[in-house]
C-alpha cells in the first residue's frame, strides 16, 4: 500500500565451514523486513570446503539467535547449522547434530560445561604475537599472566570490547584474563549444557574475529603459535553432571571413565589439531601419550580443583583440548563418555 514503510533490519547468518584441519567461521548478511523472521537460507559450499562446484548449494538452518551487539538496534546474529539439500539431513561438517543427540540421550544427568578459550593476537604483517618485538623476543614468561601495564599487556582494548559485546548479546561469558605468553588471552563460556556451550562459543569466536578487524590484529586459535619456551593455547573443558555436583564418587568415576581403554585416543582425536605439539609435558600440560588425574595438578590430563576435593563435589577440568578444538565435538565426547559411565 502506498505510504507503508517497512523497517528493514540486518540478520548476520553465521556458520562453521569445512576448512581442514581447523574449521573457520563464515558469515553473510541478510536484510529482512520487520515482518520477517529469519528462516532457512543457503550458500555456495564449493567456496567453503563443503561442496563441489556442480552441486554447490548447502542449506543454512538457524539454530540460535541473539541481538547483534555490533550493529545494535533490531539487528541480530543468527547461528546456523549446515544441512544437505537433498533430504535436509546434517552436512558431514555439521558437528552440532551429534551434540544434540548426546544431550538428548543424557540430558537427564544435567551435563554442564565451562570452556576456557585461549587465543593469541598476531601482528597481521609478520605473524608475530602482539607484544613480541619485530626482530626478537620479549622478556621470558612470568609477568604476563593476569598482568597489568603497558609493557606486559597487548590488546586490552579489544578484549574489553569483546567482553561487553558477549554480555550485550546475552552469551554466557563468565570471565576473561591475560595469559602466560604475551599477546595471549582467555575468555570463558559457561556453565551451560552440551549444546549451548558450542552455540555460545562459536558466537563468541565470531564476535572476537569480527571486532579484531577494527584493531589491526589477527586472532589465532592455533595451539602452539610460538615454538620453544612459550605456553600453547588450550581450551580447558570444565565438566560436571548432577551426580558430580552432588558427590565425590561420581567425580572419581568421571576421571576413570576418561582414562579407560580406547577413550584417551578417541578424545585426543577430537581435541583439535596439533595436540602433540602442545601436550608436551611442559608448560602446565601432561604429555599426550600419558593419562593422569589429580587434585590441583596442572601437569595432569584431568585436574580436580582443590575446592572440589575439599567440598567432595563439583566438577573436573580436562586440560587437554586445544584452543582450536570444535566445542561441539568436545562436548559430545565428554557427555557420551562420562554420562555412559555414570549411567552404569
Ligand atoms: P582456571 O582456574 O582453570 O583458569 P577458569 O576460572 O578460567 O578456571 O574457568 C573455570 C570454568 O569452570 C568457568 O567457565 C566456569 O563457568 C566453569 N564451571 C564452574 N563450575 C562448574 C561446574 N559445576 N560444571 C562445569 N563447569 C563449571
Ligand atoms: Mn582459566
Ligand atoms: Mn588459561
Ligand atoms: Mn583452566
Amino acid at each position: 500500500m502506498v505510504g507503508d514503510t517497512t523497517v528493514a533490519y540486518q540478520a548476520e547468518y553465521i556458520w562453521i565451514d569445512g576448512t581442514e584441519p581447523t574449521r573457520e567461521v563464515r558469515s553473510k548478511t541478510r536484510i529482512l523486513g520487520d515482518d520477517k523472521t529469519p528462516g532457512i537460507w543457503g550458500f555456495d559450499g564449493s567456496s567453503t570446503g563443503q561442496a563441489t562446484g556442480d552441486n554447490s548449494d548447502v542449506v543454512l538452518n538457524p539454530v540460535f539467535q541473539c541481538p547483534d551487539p555490533l550493529r545494535g538496534g533490531d539487528n541480530i546474529l543468527v547461528l546456523c547449522e549446515t544441512l544437505l539439500t537433498d533430504d535436509l539431513s546434517p552436512h558431514p561438517t555439521n558437528t552440532r547434530a551429534a551434540a544434540v543427540a548426546a544431550f538428548e540421550k543424557y540430558g537427564d544427568q544435567v551435563p554442564m560445561f565451562g570452556l576456557e578459550q585461549e587465543y593469541t593476537l598476531l601482528n597481521p604483517y609478520n605473524g608475530w604475537p602482539a607484544g613480541f618485538p619485530a626482530n626478537g623476543f620479549p622478556a621470558p614468561q612470568g609477568p604476563y599472566y593476569c598482568g597489568v601495564g603497558y609493557i606486559k599487556i597487548h590488546g586490552r582494548k579489544l578484549i574489553e570490547e569483546h567482553t561487553q559485546a558477549c554480555i550485550d548479546a546475552g552469551l554466557a561469558i563468565s570471565g576473561t584474563n591475560a595469559e602466560v605468553m604475551p599477546g595471549q588471552w582467555e575468555f570463558q563460556i559457561g556453565p551451560v549444557d552440551t549444546v549451548t556451550v558450542g552455540d555460545h562459543m562459536w558466537m563468541a569466536r565470531y564476535l572476537l574475529f569480527r571486532l579484531a578487524e577494527n584493531h589491526a590484529v589477527e586472532v589465532s586459535i592455533e595451539a602452539k603459535p610460538m615454538k620453544g619456551d612459550w605456553n600453547g593455547a588450550g581450551m580447558h573443558t570444565n565438566f560436571s553432571t548432577k551426580a558430580m555436583r552432588e558427590g565425590y564418587d561420581a567425580i572419581i568415576a568421571a576421571c576413570e571413565s576418561l582414562g579407560a581403554e580406547g577413550k584417551v585416543a578417541e578424545h585426543l582425536a577430537g581435541y583439535g589439531t596439533g595436540i602433540e605439539e602442545r601436550l608436551t609435558g611442559s608448560h602446565e600440560t601432561q604429555r599426550y601419550d600419558q593419562f593422569s588425574y589429580g587434585v590441583s595438578d596442572r601437569g595432569a590430563s584431568i585436574r580436580i580443583p582443590w575446592q572440589v576435593a575439599k567440598d567432595q563435589k563439583g566438577y573436573i577440568e580436562d586440560r587437554r583440548p586445544n584452543a582450536n578444538a570444535d566445542p561441539y565435538v568436545l562436548a559430545t565426547l565428554m557427555t557420551n563418555t562420562v554420562c555412559a559411565a555414570l549411567a552404569d
